[in-house]
């Protein structure tokens, strides 16, 4: 692969649309993507994660097509979200079946398109709880982790139970460089963060520009602490951009933010360049290899 920048949680295309009453949450607007990636592959981005998985408006031929046009290469995902947007039938698999699912659409693809998935993600837990049928998904996600080597990313509501969820799945026998804790940046903690990371497993400062979420300010001086003690081989960044309002078409701040205006804040806050690419281009290749 080409050397460069990779975004590590993103959805070229996901609708919760249907759960959250709210059809902003329906991001299907294939143009104005893939113009927004074009700028991106500009700006030496060669890679995306793409963690939309089943009960999320998955659409694999979609991202397919966005990867052909735009010359970014698209990884996919399988696996199911959090309550309460679980497919119905996660309700009434076993934790085999489910995990058999999963490992097939690593190993032979989704459906019958013929595009296999690439890693097991965003997989989650509620506020300040895993609930009986998250932790349901947390087993067969693990086990089908262990069966595969997969890399796994999970989704935290807010950064809460984020050791919780590197224990269970290390305990479960997923590598901890496979893992990926998702969006420790919004628990605004950097003791928590830094306990986190402790563990041994990488997490994502993945909603970058939420700043009614959590200033980005806090993730500039965050990442600056976490350098200063030595874990920063150990973050990857995004932007989990999943709404239309977050495309620049509608208001928002694009995908390009992160590269634009983001970047220059961390070298403002005394990030070098080769802290830079570590987060972008190092953590990646190596949790992805
Ligand atoms: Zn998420």
């Amino acid at each position: 692969m080409e050397k460069g920048y990779t975004l590590m949680h993103e959805h070229i295309t996901i609708d919760l649309s249907g759960v959250k009453k709210d059809l902003d949450c329906r991001l299907d607007c294939f143009e104005e993507t893939k113009a927004e990636l074009c700028s991106l592959y500009q700006l030496g981005v060669r890679r995306i994660l793409d963690v939309t998985n089943m009960g999320m408006g998955r659409n694999p031929k979609y991202v397919s097509r966005m990867e052909k046009a735009t010359g970014i290469r698209i990884l996919q995902s399988t696996g199911f979200y959090k309550e309460p947007f679980l497919p119905d039938f996660v309700y009434s698999m076993s934790e085999m079946e489910l995990a058999e699912l999963a490992e097939k659409e690593l190993t032979e693809g989704i459906g019958d398109s013929g595009i296999k998935a690439r890693v097991i993600g965003e997989f989650g837990t509620s506020k300040n709880i895993m609930t009986d049928m998250e932790k349901k998904v947390f087993h067969s996600m693990a086990l089908a982790a262990v069966r595969t080597g997969a890399v796994v990313t999970t989704h935290t509501t807010l950064g809460t139970m984020a050791l919780e969820q590197a224990e269970y799945l290390k305990q479960a026998g997923v590598k901890p460089e496979k893992i990926i804790i998702g969006h420790l940046d919004l628990s605004q903690d950097p003791d928590y963060i830094l306990s986190v990371l402790k563990e041994g497993v990488n997490i994502g400062f993945d909603t970058v520009g939420k700043n009614n979420y959590c200033p980005d300010q806090f993730r500039a001086e965050t990442l600056k602490r976490i350098a200063k003690e030595g874990f920063l081989g150990q973050v990857v960044l995004s932007m989990d951009i999943t709404r239309k309002t977050h495309l620049k078409e509608w208001g928002g701040l694009g995908y390009t933010y992160l590269f634009e205006t983001f970047l220059p804040m961390l070298r403002d806050y005394g990030l070098s360049e080769e802290q830079i690419d570590m987060l972008l281009i190092n953590n990646p290749d190596r949790i992805l290899k």
